[in-house]
């Protein structure tokens, strides 16, 4: 899979079409502590690029106009976290936003298999390696293991956002999906704020 690794920032000359698929590499599970390391971005077509990330280094206009473009769908597994984390190291919002981890739930309810190991394994029968997942994202030198690993979080989003909006529809839940989309930057907002454990909604 073609990978272009940039330092900082996306190149000016970038284009993603409509909707890209995005996933963040961190230090860690908690973004008040962790910081971004890597954000990885495709545009479907087998195709990757990654902004790395120094620390305390975040000045990414390219980037940040691309997340905070009305006109591009940012498509993500598990929303929630990536966007809270681009939130508090890029300061920007991400919209408009769609999650397969979401979609999964709203429509493959006779599961609680939502991994994305487990969407690419049941909706496009691909085995996804996880080996590199808790690997040290903030190394200066990332490995080609580590370089395939991040790619492979997003080569296939794109595919398994069809095959879920397909459920949706079928399912009549397409709306309530939106719904939940549009709410995920707030929800985001929630998490980085203190409003994460126990949910908001909770009793
Ligand atoms: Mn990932």
């Amino acid at each position: 899979m073609p990978i272009d690794l940039h330092d900082g920032d996306l190149p000016d000359d970038v284009y993603f079409g409509p909707t890209v698929a995005i996933d963040t590499e961190t230090m860690g599970l908690n973004p008040a502590r962790d910081r971004l390391c890597l954000v990885q971005m495709s545009a479907g077509d087998g195709h990757c690029h990654m902004v790395q990330f120094r620390a305390g280094v975040y000045d990414a206009p390219n980037l940040k106009r691309l997340l905070a473009d009305p006109g591009v769908t940012k498509l993500f597994h598990f929303a929630r976290f990536d966007v809270a984390v681009l939130k508090a190291y890029l300061g920007v919002v991400c919209a408009p936003v769609y999650c397969t981890k979401v979609a999964s739930k709203l429509v493959r309810t006779f599961t609680d298999r939502h991994g994305l190991k487990d969407l690419c394994r049941d909706l496009l029968g691909i085995d996804l390696s996880k080996q590199q997942q808790s690997s040290d994202w903030g190394s200066a030198e990332l490995t080609p293991e580590q370089l395939r690993y991040a790619a492979s979080d997003v080569l296939h989003l794109h595919e398994l956002r069809a095959r879920l909006d397909v459920m949706l529809a079928r399912e009549g839940r397409t709306d309530l999906a939106e719904q939940c989309f549009r709410f995920l930057p707030t929800r985001a907002e929630l998490d980085l704020g203190g409003w994460d454990e126990p949910d908001l909604f909770a009793h």
